[in-house]
Parts: C-alpha cells; sequence; structure tokens
C-alpha cells in the first residue's frame, strides 16, 4: 500500500481521538493553585467589583477639587491636614476644606472626589502647600473601574496564565472549572528492554516511556505509565486489558515499538486483527504508524525508535491532545529560519530533521544524522526543520520552515 500523506494520517488520529471522547473530555472543579495552563471550561463572572472601593492611584492628598480650583505655583492653596491614610487603612469623611494625605492604593474618604500628588505639593503633614489644581476624578481609582460585579472576567476556553490567575486572586475566586485532562495510558514494548543493572548485553534502557510520558504531560495530558512490556503477544494484550481496567477512564492507548515491518512485531500483530489499521505514512522519521481503537478505547500506535516515537508524537498525537482539550493553540508554532548547509532529503517523504536555530540571527543548523536512532542529538535540539514531501534537496541559505520546540 503507498504511504499515505502526513496531514492524512493528522487526520485519522484527530477524528480518532473525537470519536473515542464524543462529549469532549468533561470538566472538573480544582483550586486557583493547580489551575496554571488548563482551559477554563465555564466563564468566571466577578462576585465583586475591582477595585471593590474608590482609591488612590498615586502618593498624595485626598482633596475636594473645588477647594483646590485656583492653586498653582505662584498661587497655592494651603489646607489643614486632617488625617493620614497609609494602604491598607480606612479613615473617616472628608470635611470640606481639609486635606488627607493618602498613599497609593488607600480608600478614598467619602467627601474627597481628587488627589493631588504629592510632588505638586510641600508634602506637610500638619497643612499642606498645594501648588496645582485637579478636576474631580483625578488619581481616584473609582470602584468598579477595572471589573464590574457579575461581568464575566475570564471566557471559557481560556488557557489559565498568570493574568488570569492574578484576576481571580484578585477577586477572590479560589475554583475554577477546568477540562479535565486527558489520560494517556502509555505501553512500551520490546524484549530488548531492561532496568538498571542492565543484565546481559543486547538489553536497553526504556526511554521512550519517560520521553513520552514527559510530552503528554507537556501537551497538558496526564500519563499513565506501565513497566515495558516483552514482545509477546498474549503478554502485551493482557497487559493492555489489565492496564486499561487499572486506570480507566483511559482517553488514549499510547504504544511505541512492535509496528515495522521485521519479524516479533507484538504491536502489530496483536492489535491488526482487533480492529487497529497499521501502514506507512510518507514520512521521516516515523513511517510505520498504527491508528484505531482497541474496547472502544483510541490507539495510537508509534514506532520504537526514540526519535522516530517523538516526531511522530510532535506530528500525530500532540495536537489531536490538545485539540481534545481546548487548547486555543494546538500547533507548534512555526516560523521561517536560513539553513545554514546543503540538506537532502528522500522524495516523496515529508521530512522533520532537528535543528539548532539561532533565532536572533534568523538561521538554523540541522542538528544530527537523519537517521531516527539518534535521540541525544535530538537532546541538543530546539526545532524540527519541516521539509515538504516532494523537496529533494535545500541549499544553505535557502529558507525552511522550522517548528519551534521551546514554544507552545
Ligand atoms: P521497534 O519499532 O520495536 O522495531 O524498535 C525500533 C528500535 O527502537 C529498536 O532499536 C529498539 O530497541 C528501539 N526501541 C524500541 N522501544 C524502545 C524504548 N521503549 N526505549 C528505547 N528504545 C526503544
Ligand atoms: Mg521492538
Amino acid at each position: 500500500m503507498a504511504p499515505v500523506p502526513v496531514v492524512e494520517h493528522q487526520r485519522r488520529v484527530a477524528l480518532l481521538l473525537d470519536a473515542g471522547n464524543p462529549t469532549g473530555l468533561g470538566a472538573e472543579r480544582i483550586g486557583t493553585g493547580d489551575a496554571l495552563g488548563r482551559v477554563l471550561a465555564e466563564p468566571v463572572t466577578a462576585p465583586e467589583a475591582l477595585p471593590s472601593f474608590d482609591n488612590s492611584a498615586m502618593d498624595g492628598y485626598a482633596v475636594r477639587a473645588r477647594d483646590i480650583a485656583g492653586a498653582s505655583p505662584d498661587s497655592p492653596v494651603d489646607l489643614p491636614v486632617a488625617a493620614d491614610i497609609p494602604a491598607g487603612a480606612a479613615r473617616g469623611a472628608l470635611e470640606p476644606g481639609t486635606a488627607h494625605r493618602i498613599m497609593t492604593g488607600a480608600p478614598v474618604p467619602t467627601g474627597a472626589d481628587a488627589v493631588v500628588e504629592v510632588e505638586e505639593t510641600d508634602g506637610g503633614t500638619e497643612r499642606v502647600r498645594i501648588r496645582a489644581a485637579r478636576a474631580a476624578g483625578s488619581f481616584v481609582r473609582a470602584a468598579g473601574s477595572d471589573v464590574a460585579v457579575g461581568q464575566e472576567v475570564v471566557a471559557a476556553g481560556t488557557l489559565l496564565g498568570a493574568a488570569q490567575l492574578g484576576a481571580l486572586a484578585a477577586l477572590g475566586v479560589r475554583e475554577v472549572l477546568v477540562r479535565r485532562r486527558p489520560r494517556v495510558l502509555l505501553v512500551s514494548t520490546g524484549s530488548e528492554l531492561a532496568a538498571d543493572p542492565l543484565p546481559e548485553s543486547g538489553q536497553i534502557r526504556d526511554s521512550n516511556s519517560a520521553m513520552l510520558a514527559a510530552a503528554v504531560a507537556d501537551a497538558g495530558g496526564e500519563a499513565l505509565r506501565r513497566r515495558w512490556v516483552a514482545d509477546d503477544v498474549p503478554a502485551f494484550l493482557d497487559s493492555l486489558e489489565e492496564s486499561l481496567a487499572a486506570h480507566a477512564p483511559i482517553d488514549l492507548v499510547i504504544t511505541s515499538g512492535g509496528v515495522s515491518a521485521g519479524a516479533y512485531e507484538v504491536v502489530k500483530e496483536a492489535l491488526a486483527p482487533r480492529g487497529v489499521a497499521f501502514g506507512k505514512v510518507a514520512m521521516q522519521p516515523g513511517m510505520p504508524q498504527g491508528a484505531g481503537s482497541f474496547a472502544g478505547t483510541p490507539v495510537v500506535c508509534l514506532p520504537g525508535n526514540p526519535v522516530s516515537a517523538l516526531t511522530s508524537f510532535e506530528v500525530f498525537v500532540r495536537p489531536a491532545l490538545r485539540r481534545l482539550l481546548g487548547h486555543p493553540v494546538p500547533d507548534r508554532p512555526t516560523a521561517t529560519a536560513t539553513l545554514t548547509e546543503d540538506l537532502v532529503s528522500p522524495d516523496g517523504k515529508r521530512q522533520l530533521r532537528r535543528g539548532r536555530w539561532d533565532r536572533a540571527a534568523g538561521t538554523v543548523a540541522p542538528w544530527g544524522p537523519p537517521g531516527s536512532g539518534f535521540l541525544g542529538w535530538f537532546a541538543g535540539a530546539d526545532c524540527l526543520i519541516d521539509l515538504p514531501a516532494e523537496q529533494t534537496a535545500v541549499r544553505a541559505g535557502e529558507p525552511v520552515t522550522v517548528w519551534d520546540l521551546l514554544i507552545g
């Protein structure tokens, strides 16, 4: 079967996740202290006004505007200072013909309608000499001037960041309804995988589980990991069923390894007869892929080579997971950068090469060889260079598209 284009498999994985979660992910109420990076599921309306009382925008003197109407450097106005109002304090009403010394954020006393900045005065504490007139309302932050009671202050679908959490803290909102995080079960396969100390030569540590768990968490999901499973079909199926039951509900299963054309392709052998489609995607790395559902749960099967596994996650799984979450920016941001050296690319395959992007210079250097086993090189990269399927060579100095792996 001819390899399918990348976009087709992307669509397949996205549809699979949507179909597996027909009513969306649902929502949960959590404390705002845990809500950074979560997507708001219902709007937050302000339970109180912001600011909640008229307060001073400057250090200075609260006055009646009409009492200082004629003030100027040549004809200053002197007023008795009847009270001192630090931030956090409240004093009585201001009598006509007097001033209250007031600090930024302190409540403007009733009777006062303006604040004159300390810079326009002599700073007196018994009496104050005021050298400038100020209109009513000057330097007064009126109650509700930022947020009115009942106003929608954060819309549903907003990604909660510092500004949103700050506004909620100011309003005394301590809990929010957010989209539930997708629960992702990770199953690495390979009879060569072993724990420390590695017992025999020929065995390796399971890097995909740690890597994909980090990728899932970074995409906004919750990763559930089991120990890897050997290349044994009955053992794989048992482990999968047991994990699905033990960690229910699972929104997505991601397997790694066992999907290519060799012998002992455990994932393919186990899942191809059970509703998961396997085939080739016109991409390098990450040509063998699988997607479907097992016992009603969406399953995405990634190749085992670590670079292929992570690149496949970036291309197929990450955007679909984030779309499911209602994330406002499901895809990595892309940019154009100038290639620093010549690159070749196989005809008919979209290539995603690791790169190092000099953001200031606008240049990108291929980072490491094209092969899919070079995880150490991937660890030094900060972007993917995206070469279209039909492009077979790019010269140094030509523009290429890069995916920013540091943002998003
Ligand atoms: P496979 O897709 O199962 O044929 O694996 C391809 C290559 O990736 C082999 O060299 C495997 O040893 C390696 N590999 C597979 N799974 C993992 C894993 N979880 N951690 C590290 N390497 C792996
Ligand atoms: Mg394997």
